[in-house]
Parts: structure tokens; sequence; C-alpha cells
């Protein structure tokens, strides 16, 4: 049997990738300062405590595991990584915890570590035209990330990539591009803009409006969750190190999706665009590499994960 390590396990991508590991047959050991929000952990053992802290994670990593999955960091939606109120916080959290686990990697001769970076690295410059934003692989130097979330994935990418060079740690690493489905935050301040949305729209009576940060003409592009599960599983069984984008190509306007939820939720609702932190004018996730390095990308229609997403965020309203 497989030993696999979850960082981040109580999250969002950590509680669904521990659960496809168990359908793996992996023995799994999940840690995060919290257990799962929604559902209860498929971890065979899970371990409450801080990621920052040294001596914890020497006594998570009491023993050697043939594959390591590092997703803990402090993070969340536009309303948490652009106002910069808690940039000192994300830079510093996020940090310690990636120093702390490359190192205690190498020292337990881990079979195989997975990072997960996010688009946020990639250059403002290049993502200024909601039309034709520029997202390959490439293209993240010169570095200018919009915000100091992006510039810590940009070092930690680094931090993983010279021990890869140094001490030949087995890394895969890769880049996340706005990940969206059932279990994720939906309130509170750190979601981002599918649950933020449909939260909005679940909540609000027909024939009523609902406000919408910015013009609503910035576009991104949203993975369901499952096909993130199903990116991670390929890139650790493929020997691409990376960095890849995890991602959809099939971009929409923040307006756009909002239209396709109001219509998802059967209600009429008009759209108000208030001021509000939102990051570049346009990104999208570009799948030229991971076509050609795992002969795979993903292929859900956003409007069959949005349905999915938006009918439980409607429980949780409701209850
Ligand atoms: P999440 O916030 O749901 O999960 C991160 C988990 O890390 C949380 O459960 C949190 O409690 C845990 N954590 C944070 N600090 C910790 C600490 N000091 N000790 C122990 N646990 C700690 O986020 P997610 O959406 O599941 O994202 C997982 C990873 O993917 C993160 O590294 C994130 O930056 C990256 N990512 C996510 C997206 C996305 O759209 N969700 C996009 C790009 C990159």
């Amino acid at each position: 049997m497989k030993t696999a390590l979850v960082l981040g396990a109580g999250g969002f991508i950590g509680s669904h990738l521990v659960k496809r590991l168990k359908q793996e047959n992996y023995f799994v050991k999940g840690v995060d300062h919290k257990h799962p929000e929604f559902s209860k952990t498929a971890a065979d053992e899970f371990i409450i405590g801080d990621l920052r802290i040294q001596n914890f994670c020497a006594e998570i990593f009491n023993q050697s595991f043939d594959e390591v999955y590092q997703l803990a960091a402090d993070m969340g939606g536009a309303g948490y990584i652009f106002t910069g109120d808690n940039d000192a916080d994300v830079m510093y959290n996020s940090s310690l915890i990636n120093l702390n686990v490359v190192n205690l990697c190498v020292e337990k001769k881990i079979g195989k570590i997975f990072y997960s970076s996010s688009a946020c690295v990639y250059p403002a410059y290049n993502q200024e035209d909601p039309d034709n934003p520029k997202c390959s692989e490439d293209s993240a130097y010169p570095a200018a990330p919009d915000s100091e979330y992006g510039w810590e994935k940009l070092f930690s990418e680094r931090l993983y990539l010279n021990y890869a060079r140094n001490y030949k740690l087995n890394v895969r690493v890769a880049r996340f591009h706005n990940i969206f489905g059932p279990e994720g935050s939906w309130k509170g301040g750190k979601e981002k803009a599918p649950a933020a949305l449909c939260r909005k729209i679940a909540e609000a009576k027909n024939e009523s409006s609902i406000e919408v940060w910015g013009d609503g003409k910035q576009t991104r592009s949203f993975l369901f969750i499952d096909e993130c599960v199903e990116g991670i599983w390929k890139m650790m069984n493929g020997d691409f190190e990376g960095p890849l984008n995890i991602g959809s190509e099939e971009m929409i306007s923040i307006n756009e999706l909002a239209k396709m939820i109001a219509e998802i939720s059967g209600k009429n609702i008009s759209i108000k665009n208030i001021a509000g932190p939102t990051g570049v004018r346009g990104r999208n996730s570009d799948n030229k590499l991971i076509s050609e390095k795992l002969n795979w990308k993903p292929n859900y229609l956003l409007k069959t994960g949005i349905e999915k997403t938006y009918r439980w965020i409607e429980e949780q309203v409701k209850s």
C-alpha cells in the first residue's frame, strides 16, 4: 500500500484529494489546523496542528512517505488577497510552511512531493486585456504578480525547484487556476468569485439585484474540483516536474458568470456593479503544455460544474 501525507487536508482541495487517494487505495495521513468544514475526512489519520512550527512538522514527518501533497497555505479570494490587509500574514505564514516542509522532505527521503502554486504568479502586465490574457507557463518572468500571495507562490515554486536541483528532491509544481466546487468556502471572506456569486444569488429574492465587484468585465476561467484532482493525479503519475497550469480554458467575464448562475437558480436577478477588489483584468489557463506533457487537459463544462456548486450552496444557505 502506498503512503501519502496531505498537508492542508482540512481545506477545500485537500479534502477532495484525500478522498481520491483513498479510492486509489493509499494509506493517507492528513494534516491541517482545522478539520474539513463540510464532511468527515476520509484520511486514515488526521492530525491537527500548525505547520509553521518546526517541531510540529518534525513530528508529522516521523516516518517516510511515498508521496507528500503540500496544499497548506494562507489564502482566500479577492476579498482576502487583494485588499492589502493580509499581505504580511500571507507571506509569512505560507513561506514558513514551505520552508519547513521542503527540508523535511529531503531529510526523510520522501519519494515525490506535489506543490500547489497558483495562476497568481503570472505578471500583471500580461493580463491587462480582458479578452487576451497571457498565462503560458514560460511567461511568468520577468516577474510581476499582482498580489503578495502571488509573490510568495513564486518564491516557493523556486524553493521546491531548487531543492530538486540541489538535493534531487522529486517535485511536481502545479499552478492552479481558480478551483471551485461543492465543499469550498462560500462565506466569511475567504470565498472565491463562483462561490460568492452562488451565495449572493441563493440568498437573493426573485426580481432583486446582487452586487458584483468591479465593472464585471474582468475575465477568468474556473476549474471544477474533480478535474483539479484528476490533474494532480495525472501530474504525480507523469514525469514532468512543472510548473504546469491546471486550469480551464473556458474564459468568462464575471458578469456573464453571474448571469449563468442566475439562470441556473431560476430567479430573475439584475447585476449592480460596485467598487471592490478585483485583481487583474483578464486571466485564462493556457493548456498547451499540459496537453503536451500529460496527454490530457481539463474538459468539463463550466456550466455543469456551476450547476453542482450552486445546488450545494443553495442547500448550505437554507440550512
Ligand atoms: P483552503 O484554504 O481551503 O486550504 C488550505 C488549507 O491550509 C486550509 O484548510 C488551512 O487551514 C490550511 N492551513 C493554512 N495554514 C496552515 C498552518 N499554518 N498549519 C496547518 N494548516 C494550515 O484552500 P484550497 O482552495 O484548498 O487551496 C489549496 C492550495 O491550492 C493552496 O496552497 C492554494 O494556495 C492553492 N491554490 C488554490 C486555488 C483555488 O482556486 N482554490 C488556486 C490557486 C492555488
